[in-house]
């Protein structure tokens, strides 16, 4: 009998796929269960899955990948790197516990942290990073989650992991560090007793600048905690996200070592320029946290930040100039980017905070890409030349 639609039982699945190579993207956002048993084992035991919003077996498959490579028993996918910090600081500072966090986070995280929390009821307290690793853990008593990040966005200054965590230990708080700069083939902190690690995966883990997620990996008895409110405040990654971020890991490896390798070059030549005033990159040697760095990163990543004489009208004219890099917020792609952050990610951050971080209105930040590496000097050279 010819059917009359398409939505015939069983019709949905493709016939003898065989194994591709490729992560097969699973659209499907409900699952059918064979019998009333199979409901209450779904329900006992975890197994299968039940509806997209809860779990997917695309974004699973992604969020195992990511465990992997950050040396956690688990993950959790996220529709942005926001809904990943927020979802987990819910989950831990509830309920009536203090927000602890680091003074210069990412400019997102600072607004979490200075205005909506606070609105929420929630009382947040802020801790100068260079105060961290010798922190009294008194200071931390009746916090549910201490919020960090390393290298921070823009200064790119680092905090010592090992310290730190030792620190909330001691206090019986869950740490959570913004490792988004690094990616974990650079830095993997849950190694170095760091509770959970979080990155935004639009960054280096999607890597093409077309894919919006974030990450959180740790324990699986903490990872599952945070899961469950994910499933309730419902921003999960989609399945084809999680396609794209697998896409992306494949070429994690080699993109990570090109682009930090290309870093070193320009970060080199920037500070050789009398125009230059200062430049940030942990693997120059005149970095305040180059010996840390090397003590916990493998490598030195791919962003670069520097500040040009003569302040904010030269940063923007050097800004203007550039004509390989691209004018953009965002980092972590294939394309080099250029942005000045007290212009864009940090732009609603408070001036005192940002000078409390060294993030000057004439700081440039650089994401280096997959160009070739004498081509970015170039740009750059005719840029601070005028
Ligand atoms: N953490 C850092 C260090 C970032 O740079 C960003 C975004 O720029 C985020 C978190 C937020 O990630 P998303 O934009 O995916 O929400």
């Amino acid at each position: 009998m010819r059917p009359k639609t398409q939505c015939v039982r069983g019709d949905a699945r493709p016939d003898k796929i065989g194994t591709p190579i490729a992560p097969v993207i699973v659209p499907g956002v409900t699952f059918e269960f064979e019998d009333h048993a199979s409901i209450d084992r779904f329900f006992e035991e975890g197994s299968g899955y039940l509806y997209s919003r809860y779990d997917n077996p695309t974004v699973a498959q992604a969020a195992r990948e990511i465990a992997a490579l950050e040396g956690a028993g688990s993950a959790a996918l996220f529709a942005s790197g926001m809904a990943a910090m927020s979802t987990a600081v819910l989950t831990l500072a509830a309920p009536g516990k203090r927000v602890v966090t680091q003074d210069d986070v990412y400019g997102g995280t600072t607004e979490l942290m200075a205005r909506v929390l606070p609105e929420w009821g929630f009382e947040v307290e802020t801790v100068r990073r260079d105060e961290l690793a010798t922190l009294d853990p008194a200071r931390l008593a009746g916090a549910g989650v201490l919020v960090l990040e390393t290298p921070t966005n823009p200064g790119l200054r680092l905090i010592d992991l090992e310290a730190v965590a030792g620190v909330a230990r001691a206090a019986g708080v869950v740490t959570i560090v913004d490792s988004t700069f690094a990616s974990p083939l650079v830095q993997r902190p849950v190694e170095r007793g760091i509770d959970l690690a979080m990155h935004s995966t639009t960054k280096y883990l999607g890597g093409h600048s077309d894919l919006t997620g974030g990450v959180i990996a740790g324990s699986a008895e903490l990872v599952s905690r945070i899961a469950a409110r994910r499933r309730i405040l419902g921003g999960v990654m989609d399945p084809f996200g999680a396609f794209l971020l697998m896409r992306g890991l494949r070429t994690l490896a080699v993109r990570i070592e090109a682009q930090q390798s290309s870093a070193m070059a320009v970060a080199e030549f920037l500070a050789a320029q009398p125009s230059v005033e200062s430049v940030a990159y942990p693997g120059l040697p005149s970095h305040p946290d180059h010996t840390l760095a090397k003590a916990q990163m493998d490598g030195f990543g791919g962003m670069v930040s520097f500040c040009v004489r003569g302040g904010s009208t030269a940063a923007r004219a050097v800004h203007d100039r550039l004509r390989v890099f691209h004018r953009a917020g965002s980092l972590g792609s294939v394309e080099s980017l250029v942005s000045i952050p007290a212009l864009m990610s940090h732009r609603h951050v408070p001036r005192e905070k940002l000078d409390a971080a060294g993030v000057s209105e004439g700081l440039l930040r650089l994401s280096i890409g997959l160009e070739d590496a004498g081509d970015l000097i170039a740009d750059l050279d005719r840029a601070l030349a005028g």
